[in-house]
């Protein structure tokens, strides 16, 4: 049996993973949990995956999480401390799935010798990508992607070697936004914005992939992932989200990754890597399908995209910026404090104001970085208010 801890594990991604170690009984034991602020979902989360001990990160929370686990034999922590106790307790398999920067002092700690991390938090790598990559390397950790476009690219690039490597291209819904005028998008409302065609997410990213941040983000973290310069890297539209991503190698051809959306798929194969585990998982149905379509990315409406590959092209700390106003700004957004445009406006005023510097060297630095952009977005927040640009 492996054994496997979750950081996250009351969101999304923290349920596809319960879903499919429910259609792998005996082939994982869950030695650890970790949540935000619900306890109740986290209690029932410990309790429903027979975990060892569960982690709460807000720490007024710990006594209530005690008390929602008396009985069961689980211990419990609260607090930063007890986010990285869950991190570094013994497991084979460490699934990063918190969301956004918070994720990445659990996710580094999570690192040993011979240790898996299953990472779908992809704001470590945008925030911290170079430093988290090195240090991973240097202990001994092997990074699987499980956001859907970079497994299927990890998957691909198995057909050559990097080196034959010529582009890699990320697929994107398009959102539910694709096709509606600037001005409708303008007047776009979190109700509005929630509503993803292809696939049921946490609010943050599913913002992210309304304005196409989502994948400027996911440009960043491939080529963190797959260690080739910026250029290589490229964005198309496919609204059936079917085609995840692709590698095209120096002599034409073209491997793929496909699968219907459904994120049970690239989470079996991190967990079950080199082998393969039967699932449940949704299967292709070409017939049914029909068709796919493809088409270029509109930057105009979407603005996002060029803000992160500026970034991207950057290589510095401008990444660690753009993803700390990003998160203060569909923070905002979803509060209702901005229009949707404010989000773009807020990041891209952010990197005017504080863009410049070497990338973090530590998580301490990523997090000291991620902090001073996150105080001037606040202060910048205001020009964006009320009114929809
Ligand atoms: P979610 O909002 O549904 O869940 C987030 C999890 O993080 C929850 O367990 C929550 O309690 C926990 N959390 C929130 N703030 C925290 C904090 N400060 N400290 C500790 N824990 C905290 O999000 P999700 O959709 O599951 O996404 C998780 C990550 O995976 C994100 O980085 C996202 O970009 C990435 N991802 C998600 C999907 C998807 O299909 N949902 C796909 C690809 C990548
Ligand atoms: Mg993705």
């Amino acid at each position: 049996m492996k054994r496997l801890s979750i950081l996250g594990a009351t969101g999304s991604i923290g349920h596809s993973v319960r879903t499919l170690l429910a259609d792998a009984p005996g082939l994982y034991e869950v030695e650890a949990v970790a949540g935000g602020r619900d306890v109740a979902a986290l209690a029932e989360t410990a309790r429903a995956l027979n975990a060892r001990f569960a982690a709460i990160a807000d720490p007024a929370a710990g006594r209530a999480l005690a008390e929602a686990l008396a009985g069961s034999g689980i211990t419990s922590g609260a607090g930063p401390s007890a986010l990285i106790e869950a991190a570094q307790r013994e497991a084979d398999v460490v699934v990063s799935a918190i969301v956004g920067v918070a994720g990445l002092a659990p996710t580094v700690a999570a690192f040993a010798p011979g240790r898996r991390i299953a990472l779908a938090n992809k704001e470590c790598l945008v925030a911290a990508g170079a430093f988290f990559m090195a240090e991973a390397a240097r202990q001994g950790t092997e990074i699987l992607p499980v956001d859907s476009e970079h497994n299927a690219i990890f998957q691909a690039l198995e057909a050559g070697p990097r080196k034959a490597v010529e582009k890699i291209t990320l697929t994107a819904s398009g959102g539910p936004f694709r096709l509606r005028s600037r001005e409708e998008i303008a007047r776009a409302v979190p109700k509005d914005a929630l509503k993803h065609p292809n696939w049921s997410m946490g609010a943050k990213i599913t913002i992210d992939s309304a304005t196409l941040m989502n994948k400027g983000l996911e440009l960043i973290e491939a080529m963190h992932l797959f260690a080739l310069p910026p250029e290589r890297f490229d964005a198309v539209v496919h609204p059936e989200s079917v085609v995840h991503g692709l590698v095209s190698f120096v002599d034409g051809s073209v491997t793929a990754g496909l699968a219907m959306p459904d994120m049970c798929v690239p989470i079996a194969h991190c967990l079950a890597f080199p082998d393969r585990i039967v699932t449940s998982c949704r299967r292709l149905d070409l017939v049914a399908l029909g068709r796919l379509t493809f088409e270029a990315p509109d930057e105009g409406r979407f603005p996002a995209l060029a803000l992160a590959r500026a970034a991207m092209a950057a290589d510095g700390v401008a990444a660690t910026i753009l993803n700390a106003a990003n998160e203060v700004a569909v923070a905002a957004y979803l509060e209702g404090r901005i229009g949707f445009y404010g989000i773009t406006d807020t990041v891209a005023a952010t990197l005017d104001r504080i863009n410049g510097g070497p990338a973090p060297a530590s998580v301490a630095d990523a997090m000291e970085a991620d902090a001073q952009a996150r105080r001037a977005a606040a202060v910048l927040l205001p020009k964006f208010s009320a009114k929809a640009s």
